[in-house]
């Protein structure tokens, strides 16, 4: 119990969202942290702001920053709000941007790193899920050579 109102803290969730769990795995050096919205809340539709039915809930997963040297994931089943005028969407999260894998504050701290580093000294710094997990790697967006450092080094050299 007291993991979860640490959590709750640390993260800064606040009504309607709650931390249902807090699940340490030390082998794999993670923690991993349920975060639910309050089912007894009734929800908006993120469009126009009006009254909207809960349609269903969809499960997603960010990167958080560290916490105690663990690898910080918070996962939550995020509301569907269904709306006559809209149909369904997604609630908001108060932690991460719309489509973001990562939560706002890591990703500001990435941004923080790369202004100091190079892409691929942070880039090898922070493999968000690990290997084999969804959004392994930050630039999985690449589909050749090992991303953005190599079209960096394409671009210096086709400028060159
Ligand atoms: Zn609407």
């Amino acid at each position: 119990m007291q993991d979860i109102e640490l959590y709750k803290k640390v993260l800064g969730i606040k009504d309607p969202w709650i931390v249902t769990n807090v699940q340490l795995d030390l082998k794999q050096r993670m923690v991993t942290i349920a975060v639910n919205y309050d089912n007894s809340v009734p929800v908006a539709c993120p469009v126009c702001g009006g009254q909207a039915s809960m349609y269903d809930h969809q499960k997603r997963r960010w990167r958080h920053l560290d916490t105690c040297q663990l690898k910080t994931i918070i996962e939550c089943e995020v509301p569907l709000a269904s709306c006559e005028d809209h149909e369904v969407k997604q609630l908001p999260v108060a932690w991460a941007e719309a489509n973001g894998r990562f939560t706002a504050l890591f990703e500001a701290l990435v941004i923080s790193w790369l202004k100091e580093a190079s892409i691929s000294g942070v880039a090898h710094k922070q493999q968000p899920f690990g290997p084999g997990m969804p959004g392994g790697c930050l630039w999985a967006t690449s589909s050749t050579g090992d991303g953005p450092k190599e079209r960096r080094s394409q671009q210096l050299t086709s400028t060159a």
